[in-house]
């Protein structure tokens, strides 16, 4: 079976790790230091935070923009979950709007009614790898003084406009799972280009703790004096799995290209095929595509899904709307009320995108969705 998604780990990487652990840190050392300065590079933010996973990131992205009990949240139903639940586990209360459909992406026409005085954060997410529209999110956030946070797990090496992702919303966060675009095993990051909010990130993945004398309370303790002034938690990536993360940084360019060439191979195979509708991207982005997300029309889909499987293709589902979850169902969200995402989740399927994926798969791919489609 051809899987979805799977990372590529060559020998530089394994290098790279056992070097570490050859030496003399094994967690929070030099290595962290140099995966957060090379993400800074790559994303254009002024400070960026490892941490262990994507969903790590936004737990802390939302802690440091003050999300609390009773605050609201705006987001899309369209992505894993953890998107909505991460600002949850900090108390707030979470709007769901639904998504243009095009892209699966945030719709900025209805961010702004759903936007209450109670708002902290509006967050979007890249879906597939392409970037939300920040050229229309950005001036609803500014006048109406929420946060704009932008879950980036599928699109880190993406541009809007020329501009990186990571230099284009408040808070942006990565996830480095093996499927992603980049992998460190488990793994995350928060970007942001506000200092403050920069370190109030650090400080929430470190267990809050303050070190500088200048910031004590109590600086005449000791020298092993540090304190803990707001609550964090330990959500450190260790100098191990930043290893393995820097050095797949190195790699993301090719990783990008090798992704931009299966896209357009399906593409050209896809093409014309009757009864699908396949992905597109706006003339002003230029995505790293982490998914193919392929439609499959007129109910379809289930049977598509399981022929595909049945054809030795490894096909996903991304995702099922996240207020379908129980969670959500719980708290009284229903069926039909984001009938765009809804519509799309029933009818994608994503297909096998992975660097390692051969020409010869692809073309296997291809054939096996035409008889699949075809029936
Ligand atoms: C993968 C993913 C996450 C969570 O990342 P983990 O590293 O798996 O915790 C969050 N949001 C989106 C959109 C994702 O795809």
């Amino acid at each position: 079976m051809i899987p979805y998604g799977r990372q590529s780990v060559d020998e530089s990487d394994i290098e790279a790790v056992v070097e570490v652990l050859r030496g003399d840190w094994l967690t929070t050392g030099p290595t962290v230091t140099a995966f957060e300065k090379a993400l800074e590079d790559l994303s254009g933010a002024t400070r960026c935070v490892s941490c262990t996973s994507g969903t790590a990131a936004l737990h802390i992205g939302y802690a440091a923009a003050g999300v609390g009990a009773g605050d609201e949240v705006v987001t899309t139903p369209m992505t894993f979950v953890a998107t909505a639940t991460s600002a949850m586990a900090l108390g707030a209360k979470v709007r769901f709007v639904d998504v243009e459909d095009d892209t699966l992406n945030i719709d900025p026409a209805l961010v702004e009614d759903a936007i209450t005085e109670r708002t902290k954060v509006v967050a979007g997410v890249d879906y597939a790898g392409h970037p939300i529209e920040i050229d229309e999110l950005r001036p609803i956030t500014e006048r109406t003084g929420t946060l704009l946070l932008e879950d980036a797990a599928h699109s880190i090496g993406s541009t809007y406009k020329g501009r990186p992702v990571g230099s284009l919303s408040d808070i942006t966060t990565f996830s480095f799972f093996p499927t992603k675009n980049l992998t460190s095993a488990e793994g995350g990051a928060v970007a942001t280009l506000d200092r403050e909010l920069g370190q109030r990130a650090h400080e929430f993945h470190f267990i809050g703790l303050v070190r500088d004398p200048e910031r004590m309370r109590h600086p005449d303790e000791g020298p092993w004096h540090q304190e803990v002034h707001e609550v964090g938690l330990n959500y450190r990536l260790p100098d191990v799995l930043c290893a393995l993360g820097l050095s797949q940084l190195r790699r993301l360019t090719a990783f990008k290209t090798r992704r931009a060439e299966i896209f357009a191979r399906y593409q050209e195979g896809l093409a014309g095929l009757e009864g699908v509708r396949l992905p597109t991207q706006r003339e002003h982005v230029d995505p790293i595509w982490h998914l193919y997300p392929l439609r499959v029309l007129e109910g379809r889909r289930r049977e598509v899904f399981d022929a595909l499987r049945n054809d030795g293709v490894g096909v996903q589902v991304n995702y099922m709307p996240a207020h379908w979850h129980p969670v959500f169902e719980d708290l009284g969200y229903r069926r039909g009320q984001f009938p765009v995402a809804e519509k799309f989740y029933g009818e994608e399927i994503s297909l096998p995108m992975f660097v390692g994926l051969r020409d010869s798969d692809i073309d296997h791919v291809i054939d096996a969705v035409h008889r699949a489609v075809r029936g």
